[in-house]
This record gives structure tokens, C-alpha cells and sequence, in this order.
């Protein structure tokens, strides 16, 4: 079976990945054709998504942390893990963002930075989705800089005392485990705050114009005691939440992909059918200019997506060409998903049709691990020498 579209194949991109890349691209693909798709404008109309059984099914299908070696994880390619994200946020953003927060984040963090314990305890059951991982870094006051952070852990005897306060954090009130960033007399460290733990509680934030089939979530810390051993010994510093956003930049390189083909193939099969001035839309040359320019833009981000999967695989990807990838591809996507809602004319206002939703949605992914903003200052950075964010 074929498994490419009209877009994959106009760069002939299969040829740049293996077999078992293009089976698995498949079968991610037909599930999220037949089991997300059919549900995803309502889950969004709704902004009701049942986290827990999407955690189970992206469980079964070994997606969630696959990239991660031992512990029930997958040991994929990251490349491989690249296109899964790509096929899932090609349904929507959302869906996408489950499998980042639960793999590259809060598993991640308890991978790298993790006890034996901790992982043991932990990563069998996020791999199989019968647990849910959030990450809390962000707070009210500090999100692009979240080294300003106000929550704080302090020692009381072997315990550890957390007060404070996270916000935007992706599946805080479905958690199991919170990985939550906090200062110590020795700088930032991590700390696994399970579900339940009195003091802690977390508040679903509502209101969102964007990300709605995602939970997003306030976690509140009042006086949060916790053993020694929840703490992640070998995070020390900032260098520990800023190495898992890393990771989490990198799916959104290929995600953000998804959802820009997605719009442009919705669009490609408007435009065909559509008439004005009595022909298709697809005939004027205004039309086909906008095509071939996004078309252009989608296989640029494609190829840029390809190669940083496989910098990355060969262990040398550095991190400001994860920020380069992640700016370049989100703010084209956003602007592929904006024409094509012009193609579409008012239908392309209704969640009839997947454009708007994923428009509102890269709102939230342009603003999430790390703004464009804070890319083009990494990427100033590492080309003058020059640190320009304060
Ligand atoms: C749907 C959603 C889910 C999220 N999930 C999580 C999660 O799971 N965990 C988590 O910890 N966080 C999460 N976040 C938070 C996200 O990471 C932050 O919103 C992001 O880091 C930006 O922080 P901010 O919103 O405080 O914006 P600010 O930092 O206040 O930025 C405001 C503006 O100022 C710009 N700016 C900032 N610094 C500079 C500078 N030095 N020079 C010039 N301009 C600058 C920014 O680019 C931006 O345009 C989520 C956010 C959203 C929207």
C-alpha cells in the first residue's frame, strides 16, 4: 500500500527514509485517520478530550517515550519518533502535545535525570500509558524565563517542602506524577510529585481559543512535603528542564509539519471542487500561486525536519538547530494554515474543516517551548557570540 500523499510524494521524500520509517508513518497514520479524526472537532468544540484513553491506545502502539531506551520504552530512532509526531499533529495539536509531555518531557526528565528507582517505578507504566506525566516549569510571572521561577523546595530534615505555584502545564489535572522545577539553596532542581500528595492540587484552566482538545492545567503547591528520594538527583540547574524542552522542540519540528500538510491537502481537495465565477478554484492562477508557494514552504520544513532527524540520530544535533527548526517550521506552518483558510472562504471559519482549528492551535505551539522570539535570540546567540536576552 501506498502510504504517501500527493504532498510526500512531490519531493519524493520516502526515498530519504527506510522501510519500517514508512510502515510505521503508515500505521500511525490509519490510526489517526480512523480512531482520532471522526472525534477530533468535537473533543475541540468541547474542549473535552479523554486523556486517559489516548494515553492507553498511544500506549498499545508503543508511541509514548518510544525514543527512550529500556524501561518499556521503544529505543526508536528519533527520526521515527519525529514522524509520529508529525502524523498525530497532522490530526491535530493537541493529540501531538499528549505524546510530547508524557515522552519527551516528564519521561524524559525521569530518564536522564532520574534514580534507578525512580525509572523503575515510573517509565514501565508512562510507556504504557496507564500512567500520565506532566511538567511544571512554567509559573504566572516566568515563562519564557524560567529562571526568575518563585516556587521553592526547601529542606526540613530529610524532607523536601514545595510552595508555590505552575501554569499552562499540559495535563496537570490528569496526572499521575508532576515533574515539578523548584529552587534549593543550590539552584534548580527536579522533584516527582505524585498525584494525591497533600498540598498539591491542580486546577484545569478554560477559556482557550487554542489547544482546546488538550488539558492545560494550574498546579498549586501549598507546603508539598516530599521524601529525599523524590527529588531527580542528577538534574542540577537549569540545564535539566531546558535539556527536556529540547527534546519536546524537536517533535514539534516534525509535528508542526503535520498540521500545515493537513491544511494544505484540505485545501488541495477544496479548491478541486469548489466553483466561483463558474469553475474551479482550483483553475485561477491566483489560486495556484498560493498552492505552489505553500507547497514550496511545506517541503522546506520537511526536509529541514529529515535532516535535524538525523543529526539527531547521529548524536550531533546542538541546540540551537532545534530552535532554528522549531522557528523556521511553526511560523511556516501557521502562515500555511491562515492562506489556506482563505482558500476555503467562510467554510474555512467551521470546524467542518480541520484549517482554523489547526490555525488557533499553532498559536499555542509558536508560544510553547520557547517563543519565536526566544529561538531567533538561541540562534543570535550561537551565531554572533553575543547573548542578547536581558
Ligand atoms: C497550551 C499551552 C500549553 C503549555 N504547556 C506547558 C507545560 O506543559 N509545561 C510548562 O512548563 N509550560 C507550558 N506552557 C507554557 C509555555 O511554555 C509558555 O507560555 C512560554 O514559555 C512563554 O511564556 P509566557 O507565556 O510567560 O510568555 P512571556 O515569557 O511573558 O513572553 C511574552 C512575549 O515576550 C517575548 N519575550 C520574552 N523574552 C523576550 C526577550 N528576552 N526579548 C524579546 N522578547 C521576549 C516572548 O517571545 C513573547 O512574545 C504551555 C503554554 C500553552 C499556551
Amino acid at each position: 500500500m501506498n502510504s504517501a500523499t500527493p504532498l510526500d510524494d512531490m519531493l519524493e521524500l520516502d526515498s530519504l527514509l527506510s522501510p519500517e520509517d514508512i510502515e510505521l508513518r503508515q500505521t500511525v497514520r490509519r490510526f489517526g485517520e480512523q480512531r482520532l479524526r471522526p472525534f477530533i472537532a468535537e473533543w475541540f468544540e468541547t474542549g473535552q478530550v479523554p486523556v486517559r484513553e489516548l494515553a492507553a491506545d498511544f500506549g498499545k502502539l508503543g508511541l509514548l517515550g518510544m525514543h527512550l531506551k529500556g524501561y518499556g520504552c521503544g529505543g526508536s530512532t528519533a527520526t521515527a519518533y519525529g514522524l509520529v509526531c508529525q502524523e498525530l499533529e497532522a490530526v491535530d495539536s493537541g493529540l501531538r502535545s499528549l505524546v510530547s509531555v508524557q515522552g519527551s518531557l516528564a519521561m524524559f526528565a525521569i530518564h536522564r535525570w532520574g534514580s534507578e528507582e525512580q525509572r523503575n517505578q515510573w517509565l514501565p507504566a508512562m510507556a504504557a500509558g496507564e500512567a500520565i506525566g506532566c511538567f511544571g516549569l512554567t509559573e504566572p510571572d516566568f515563562g519564557s524565563n524560567p529562571g526568575g521561577m518563585r516556587t521553592t523546595a526547601k529542606r526540613d530534615g530529610s524532607d523536601w517542602v514545595l510552595r508555590g505555584s505552575k501554569m499552562w502545564i499540559t495535563n496537570g489535572s490528569v496526572a499521575d506524577v508532576a515533574v515539578v522545577w523548584a529552587r534549593t539553596d543550590e539552584g534548580v532542581a527536579g522533584f516527582l510529585v505524585p498525584a494525591g500528595t497533600p498540598g498539591f492540587s491542580a486546577t484545569d484552566m478554560t477559556h482557550k481559543l487554542s489547544l482546546r482538545a488538550s488539558v492545560t492545567s494550574e498546579l498549586h503547591l501549598d507546603d508539598v512535603r516530599l521524601p529525599a528520594d523524590a527529588k531527580l538527583p542528577e538534574a542540577r540547574g537549569l540545564s535539566g528542564p531546558l535539556s527536556c524542552l529540547s527534546e519536546a522542540r524537536f517533535g514539534i519540528v516534525f509535528g508542526s509539519v503535520g498540521a500545515a500538510r493537513d491544511c494544505l491537502q484540505t485545501a488541495l481537495d477544496y479548491v478541486g471542487t469548489r466553483e466561483v465565477f463558474d469553475k474551479p478554484l482550483a483553475g485561477y492562477q491566483l489560486t495556484q500561486a498560493k498552492i505552489a508557494d505553500m507547497a514550496v514552504e511545506l517541503g522546506k520544513a520537511q526536509l529541514l525536519a529529515l535532516h535535524l532527524g538525523r543529526l539527531k540520530d547521529e548524536g550531533k544535533i546542538k541546540p540551537e538547530q532545534v530552535s532554528l527548526g522549531k522557528l523556521n517550521n511553526v511560523r511556516e506552518a501557521i502562515q500555511i494554515a491562515r492562506q489556506c483558510r482563505t482558500l476555503l472562504g467562510a467554510n474555512g471559519i467551521t470546524l467542518e474543516y480541520p484549517v482554523i482549528r489547526h490555525a488557533n492551535n499553532l498559536e499555542s505551539v509558536l508560544t510553547y517551548e520557547g517563543t519565536s522570539e526566544v529561538h531567533q535570540l538561541v540562534i543570535g546567540e550561537a551565531l554572533t557570540g553575543v547573548s542578547a536576552f536581558r
